[in-house]
């Protein structure tokens, strides 16, 4: 069978075997994209099944949640976690607290951390969990006794050496420590390497917050300086004003760019002069308030509810809100207003056309399971200080992570080349990611 036959064989039997889950095959499909390529060189990886078992998650949970509201009501949510794979080391993802989540997207989320996870060269496996739980609107004490209910079953299949859950959308430190909580409670024992993201006084590491956002403006600074080019004087488009977004923007700039605009799920904001990111910070992470908030109380910003924020003009977009928040069109007048380097700070947040959209025009397009593998590198650094009990110094672990970030660039944009696809960082982000994970799971036999 020739390989492209091969390899849509494979992805019809998925979509059957995996009916109902879009997100879930989005992202197959566009990791069987670059298989094609890598079978075409390297047969061998087709051997031993090795494909069929990386598409299967080694374990899927899924879990009541039931838990009582202010009101003395009964509340019951579902709770997930996909432990995708464990090749490289414990399995090391996110937790996200979304209406939005279902086990497409767990299982979405989960396949891409292996590939993204490898490429930090870090030992880590691959998983991510949430629940459909919607955090908007809930008391503080609501978001403690959800946060305890969701750990009393999920402790029992998570550890330092088994299963190490970390933050994602909805889910910040306040969360993490509720969950660590309960966790230690329940365990009886100070285990800190269970989780990231923790408190600095009880295990975290410093750069942890700021890590995604960071790693993004990183990983883009090396696209730029690969092409001659620099943060110096550009505008930037920034979706998004949680966690990794307000680091992106305040990298960003650092480095010499100036944030444009930025959103949230009610509309974006327009700021010529930059983003006060202090203020950003005040309004989004203490006040936990909507960004028109912003935009009210600072001078020259306006707020356009409900607006599409890729109306912009930009020579850089960092899109960093949520999946598939940016389409065709979008990319279409991206590439019209100028934008040459776009890097995904969030997961999957540009549609399949808008990917090949922009790699068709020579932009330089960065996939997520690179541009934001920042968060889960420096999560891994946490886990190596706590293994230690140690604790690094801010610049120390801003170093390592922006070598992990100049590494993934460096591996993305060489086996992109060495596979015939240069410039193409997705292949090569797939092709790099896979490779290490095939070969481990050759190595160790069929499980
Ligand atoms: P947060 O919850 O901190 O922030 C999410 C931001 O995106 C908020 O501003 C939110 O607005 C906005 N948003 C969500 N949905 C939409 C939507 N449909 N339209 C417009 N804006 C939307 O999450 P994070 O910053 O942690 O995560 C953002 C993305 O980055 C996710 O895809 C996540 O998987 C990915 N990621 C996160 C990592 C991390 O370390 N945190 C690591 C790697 C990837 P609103 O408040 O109105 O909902």
């Amino acid at each position: 069978m020739n390989v492209e036959k091969q390899v849509n064989s494979y992805y019809d039997r998925l979509l059957e075997r995996n009916a109902g889950e879009p997100e879930f095959h989005q992202a197959l499909a566009e990791v069987m994209d670059s298989l094609k390529i890598v079978l075409e060189k390297d047969p061998e990886y087709a051997n031993y099944g090795l494909i069929e078992r990386l598409c299967e998650p080694e374990r899927q949970l899924m879990f009541r949640v039931p838990w009582t509201d202010d009101n003395g009501e009964v509340q019951v949510n579902r709770g997930f976690r996909v432990q995708f794979n464990s090749a490289l080391g414990p399995y090391k993802g996110g937790l996200r607290f979304h209406p939005s989540v279902n086990l497409s997207i767990i299982k979405f989320l989960g396949f891409e951390q292996i590939f993204k996870n490898s490429l930090t060269g870090l030992p880590i496996g691959g998983g991510k969990g949430g629940s459909d739980f919607d955090p908007k609107g809930r008391s503080d004490v609501e978001i403690m006794r959800f946060c305890q209910s969701f750990m009393t079953e999920l402790h029992r299949h998570i550890g330092e050496y088994r299963d190490v859950p970390a933050g994602d959308i909805g889910v910040g430190g306040r969360e993490i420590g509720y969950l660590f909580g309960q966790y230690r409670r329940l365990a009886n024992q100070h285990e800190s390497g269970t989780l990231t993201g923790k408190g600095l006084t009880w295990g975290g590491s410093l750069v942890r917050t700021e890590a995604t956002g960071y790693g993004v403006a990183y990983i883009t600074k090396e696209a730029m300086n690969h092409f001659g080019d620099s943060f110096e004087g550009s505008k930037v488009i920034i979706s998004g004003s949680g966690n990794v977004a307000i680091y992106a923007a305040q990298k960003a700039q650092e480095l010499g760019g100036t944030v444009i605009a930025m959103s949230d799920s009610s509309g974006y904001i327009s700021t010529p002069e930059g983003v006060d990111v202090e203020k950003l910070r005040d309004v989004k992470e203490n006040r936990r308030e909507r960004i028109n908030v912003y935009a009210e109380e600072v001078d020259g910003v306006t707020f356009h509810e409900g607006g599409n924020i890729w109306e912009e003009s930009g020579d850089i977009a960092l899109p960093c809100a949520t999946q598939n928040e940016l389409d065709e069109d979008d990319a279409k007048r991206l590439v019209e207003n100028g934008v040459r380097y776009v890097a995904e700070g969030a997961n999957m947040p540009c549609t399949p056309e808008a990917a090949h959209y922009f790699q068709s025009k020579d932009v330089a397009f960065i996939p997520g399971k690179a541009a934001n593998a920042g968060g889960v590198a420096t999560s891994a650094l946490e886990m190596q200080q706590n293994a230690t009990r140690d604790s690094w110094s801010f610049d120390y672990t801003d170093e390592r992570l922006q070598q992990i970030m100049a590494n993934i660039f460096q591996s993305i944009s060489k086996t992109a080349k060495t596979y015939g696809r240069e410039g193409d960082y997705v292949a090569g982000a797939n092709i790099a990611g896979f490779k290490k994970v095939a070969d481990a799971m050759l190595a160790q036999g069929v499980i």
